[in-house]
């Protein structure tokens, strides 16, 4: 199991990369894990575009998914015709949220150019996920709701004996733990910093810090720490020296192009 960071800044992308991606890749088979903004070029320095066997999608905040309206354009435009569709698993609503960004006609939105042969069910087939484990291709895909103010899961990916936990967008929550629970490397999101003395509280049910990410992977045991969702405007250096307080094994920040081998 092969996981490639496309993009990994947290909730707009930035200078050196686009918002959250993960192309994971065994036997051949392409997974993406989130589409956010600005992924669709980064990706097709690592995969063709005709080669993506199947999405998921985390949550429906624009900097996880918005870029599927324009990969729906590059294959229903395709210069060889449509593309088939490509399986997508996501929150409820992904179709209808996706749909609608889609077009520019509010009073098409819900259709979306669907029965035309260039709505965004006509270039996905979108299937609502619940918690639990599915099978995707040759991957073991297990799914656990996270705390964050929308629908979001979290996904753990299981492939010849390796495992690899993403915890999506989230705030504390043990549902991280159970994710990561031994995995060889967790995909930890970092989006904020520690308040210094007498600041804010942080807030709750949305993001975590580099010290709560290290904390969820010692907790779970997990194998490797990989930091990301790093905001533009955050110190990367100071999220790392957080969570190297809290986790002893190797760590890293996230990095658009970054590639990490499983097994
Ligand atoms: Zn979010």
């Amino acid at each position: 199991m092969r996981l490639t960071i496309i993009g990994c800044s947290g909730s707009f992308p930035g200078p050196a990369g686009p918002a959250s991606c993960y192309l994971v890749e065994a036997e051949g088979f392409r997974l993406l894990v989130d589409l956010g903004s600005g992924a669709l070029g980064a990706l097709q320095r690592h995969a063709g575009l005709d080669e993506i066997d199947a999405i998921c999608l985390s949550h429906l905040h624009a900097d996880h998914c918005l870029d599927m309206c324009c990969y729906s354009v590059a294959r229903t435009w395709h210069p060889e015709g449509p593309r088939p569709p490509i399986p997508v698993y996501g929150p409820s609503q992904a179709a209808v949220r996706l749909g609608r960004a889609l077009t520019a006609d509010p009073a098409a939105a819900d259709s979306a150019g669907q029965g035309q042969g260039h709505g965004i069910t006509d270039a996905f087939g979108f299937t609502t996920i619940t918690p639990g484990t599915t099978e995707i291709g040759p991957l073991r895909v297990t799914a656990e709701r996270m705390s964050h103010p929308v629908e979001t899961f979290g996904f753990r990916l299981e492939h010849a004996g390796r495992s690899l936990a993403y915890s999506a967008d989230t705030g504390e929550t043990d549902a991280l733990v159970r994710l990561a629970r031994q995995a060889d490397l967790l995909l930890c999101e970092a989006s904020l910093v520690e308040p210094g003395p007498g600041g804010p509280a942080l807030p709750q049910g949305l993001h975590l810090t580099g010290r709560q990410a290290a904390q969820y992977a010692a907790r779970a045991g997990a194998g490797q720490l990989v930091l990301t969702h790093l905001a533009p405007w955050n110190d990367a250096g100071r999220t790392l020296d957080e969570a190297d307080q809290a986790f002893s094994g190797p760590m890293s920040l996230a990095a658009s192009g970054m590639r990490v081998v499983l097994g």
